[in-house]
């Protein structure tokens, strides 16, 4: 299976983002992201039909999608993962900038490394993070930016935000097989692990808690070694993934058992829409979770031990030994 392109997609995100941010007029501007909240629709609904995923697409349609989503919500006030991380970037900028606060223009590039670049011009700030920086704490992006912003003007960069900006990026390391966009089909997955086999954990828990009515999805670990999500669902495709990242001796049997089982409620609670939002963890689904019978010690372990171990087992390494 190969990857997909969206055509035309970078094109238009650089129009769009030029264009929204030196609009001839307030309406020009309104009408522009009006249009393009009904265009990405449109496209979101083709991709569904055609079963292709998100991770399906290459990495520059993917950044530029999530840009466009992200600028789209950032007009309208809708909640996005980009909206998120352009308000706490934004929050730092007066700092530096005392007489005449410039705005900030956010985009995240394809880069698999920590990448990133600014640029301070005509009263904005022209700022490219990696993707990657999904994967690391929503602490890391404002940070990386007051180190982006002091280089630029050329001022000193203090101790304490150069120690945080190496702590945060502790935890990553690029994804194995470098520049190959993740892609997931069904064929590829296996469920079968070095050290677990999720398939055997299915039917367990299956047994246990859901009286043997799920049927088996398409069942695997990932290709990448995801730290932020560390399972995943797709209805459409009935496909259940598990992060290769927890494929490891130091990984406790009931982690395994706890993601997976969080993901199989995903099967039995679809995500569904109330008051325009979008509910993907409902009640019903929050106490369904607690009946697993390690549930405690399960969010105890995420809490505090899974950070302690991807601090060590997986410093600067590419992947699991
Ligand atoms: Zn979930």
């Amino acid at each position: 299976m190969s990857t997909y392109r969206l055509s035309g997609i970078l094109k238009a995100q650089r129009e769009v983002f030029r264009h929204y941010y030196d609009p001839p007029s307030t309406a020009s501007r309104n009408r522009l992201l009006s249009y393009w909240k009904k265009e990405l629709q449109t496209i979101e609904r083709i991709l569904r039909e055609a079963r292709v995923l998100e991770q399906d697409l290459n990495a520059n349609s993917r950044c530029a999608l999530f840009n466009l989503n992200g600028l789209v919500a950032l007009h309208f006030q809708e909640a996005h993962p980009y909206v998120n991380m352009y308000r706490r970037i934004e929050r730092i900028i007066p700092h530096h900038f005392p007489s005449r606060k410039p705005v900030l223009v956010l985009q995240l590039s394809p880069s698999q490394h920590l990448r990133h670049r600014l640029r301070i011009q005509n009263g904005k700030i022209y700022l490219q993070l990696s993707v990657q920086v999904l994967e690391l704490s929503d602490d890391y992006p404002p940070a990386i930016t007051e180190y982006l912003i002091l280089r630029a003007q050329k001022r000193p960069v203090p101790p304490e935000l150069k120690a945080q900006i190496a702590r945060l990026e502790k935890s990553f390391s690029p994804p194995p097989g470098a520049t190959v966009p993740e892609r997931v089909s069904p064929i590829q997955l296996q469920p079968r692990g070095r050290f677990f086999n999720l398939e055997e954990i299915f039917r367990q828990l299956n047994r246990d808690y859901f009286q043997n009515t799920l049927a088996l999805p398409h069942l695997g670990w990932t290709q990448r070694f995801s730290r932020r999500r560390l399972g995943f669902y797709d209805s459409q495709r009935n496909l259940l993934n598990i992060s290769r990242i927890l494929d490891h001796p130091a990984i406790p049997r009931f982690v395994v058992e706890g993601i997976l089982f969080h993901e199989m409620l995903h099967m039995v609670y679809p995500i569904r829409i109330q008051n325009g939002r979008r509910v993907v963890h409902g009640k019903e689904f929050k106490e369904a979770e607690k009946h697993f019978s390690k549930h405690r010690e399960l969010q105890h372990w995420l809490k505090n031990e899974l950070p302690r171990l991807l601090g060590q087992t997986y410093k600067r390494k590419r992947s699991i030994p």
